[in-house]
């Protein structure tokens, strides 16, 4: 984004483009004489699109894309409730800090539990993104979870506009996922989005730009995760890490039975003796260990495909399911839904950035989105 201006005093002569700001400025009534200022905005920017995932949390800059990717997670004082950090600064601190200080996950299951922390989060990721020198406000896009009620999304945009923007919108999450993944939402069939992040599977389907049938539940990756250590605790008395469980998840789990299983060799602490240990494990054993947590995964899909109108089931049934979200890279899970449900199901394009790039998208052309654009100010 560029823009210069130049001023011409007395009469401005003033000339604009899309992003290009002309103001031509004359010291005397005779010689045209640019004094001007030049801004140049080119480094600097005015949109900001926040994909506040369960997760992550990403900020994402018109043209230039992902500018801040850091963990959901805020740092706060025990004792007077303060907000002592944000992000990944505030990852790191938990349970290296000798004072009382506790990792707290706001957007845990798909809710945002409390807006004086939603309005610290907003205000830490605009300041970190903006330039020092930008004298604007931004124009702020926030994605909000599909339940959330009008008074919450109303908060949102309060929490926005009080941490610096100049205009807040909030939008559905589901269709930015699905605006990201490059589906044309305003179109009049029927897409099926199932976004599967960290704390949550969201599953919606969209036409004309608005969500006819939606279901959220609280299985994400961080569930499998949690359900990968409970298996080698009980089958193997070995303790493990999130870290390690997450490790195990994504170089060899796997969403269906493999013929030809990965092995890995996972180090834990024996809670019998607390001395180190390790282990094999193989993908249909950590399959075994995940496997009632993709059946509600499963069993959530099918719960809206039973609810779509009949017409625009036949348009999903020809198009298929577009898969988005960091847990729905957990291989073969495309699979286990074709399998399940007879319809075929894609992986979108990074499926973790399709928010994110969904809020650009939608900052960008806010005039073709406006239908789905629940609150603006
Ligand atoms: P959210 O939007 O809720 O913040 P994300 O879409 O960022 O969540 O996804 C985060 C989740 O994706 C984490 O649980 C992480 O373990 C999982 N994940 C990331 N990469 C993979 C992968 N290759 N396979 C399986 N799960 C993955
Ligand atoms: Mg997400």
């Amino acid at each position: 984004m560029w823009k210069i201006t130049v001023e011409i005093a007395g009469e401005a002569n003033f000339w604009k483009s899309k992003n290009l700001y002309v103001i031509v400025s004359r010291s005397t009534a005779k010689r045209e004489q640019v004094i001007g200022i030049l801004i140049v905005m080119g480094i600097f920017t005015n949109k900001i699109g926040i994909d506040l995932g369960t997760a992550n949390i990403l900020v994402f800059v018109p043209r230039k894309g992902i500018v801040l990717n850091e963990p959901s997670v805020v740092a706060i004082a025990e004792e007077d409730k303060r907000i002592v950090a944000v992000g990944a600064e505030a990852k790191n601190m938990v349970g290296k800090t000798p004072e009382a200080i506790v990792a707290y996950r706001p957007m845990k299951d798909g809710v945002i539990a409390d807006y004086r922390i939603t309005e610290a989060m907003l205000r830490y990721y605009l300041k970190k993104s903006l330039s020092v020198f930008n004298p604007f406000k931004p124009d702020v896009l926030v994605s909000v979870p599909a339940g959330v009620t009008s008074t919450e999304r109303r908060a949102v945009v309060e929490a926005a506009v009080k941490a610096g923007a100049r205009n807040a919108y909030v939008v559905k999450e589901p269709i930015l996922s699905a605006i990201g993944a490059g589906i044309p939402i305003q179109e009049p069939t029927g897409h099926m989005i199932i976004d599967i992040g960290g704390g949550t599977t969201d599953v919606a389907v969209i036409s004309l730009g608005g969500i006819v049938t939606s279901t959220s539940v609280k299985y994400g990756g961080s569930k499998l995760d949690q359900s990968i250590i409970d298996y080698v605790k009980k089958n193997f008395n070995l303790a493990i890490g999130d870290k390690t469980a997450e490790d195990i998840k994504i170089n060899i789990g796997s969403a269906v039975p493999l013929d030809e299983e990965k092995q890995m060799t996972v180090k834990g602490r024996d809670f019998v003796s607390g001395l180190p240990r390790s282990i094999e494990l193989g993908s249909n054993e950590v399959l075994k260990a995940i496997n009632k947590d993709l059946r509600e995964m499963v069993r959530a899909v099918k719960e809206v495909l039973q609810e779509t109108p009949p017409e625009l089931s036949s348009d999903i049934i020809e198009k298929g399911m577009t898969m988005s979200g960091g847990s729905s890279m957990l291989p073969n899970l495309t699979e286990l839904m074709r399998r399940r449900t007879g319809v075929k199901a894609r992986l979108a394009k990074d499926p973790l950035y399709c928010v994110a790039r969904g809020t650009g998208m939608a900052l960008e052309h806010l005039d073709v989105y406006k239908r789905s654009i629940t609150t603006k100010r």
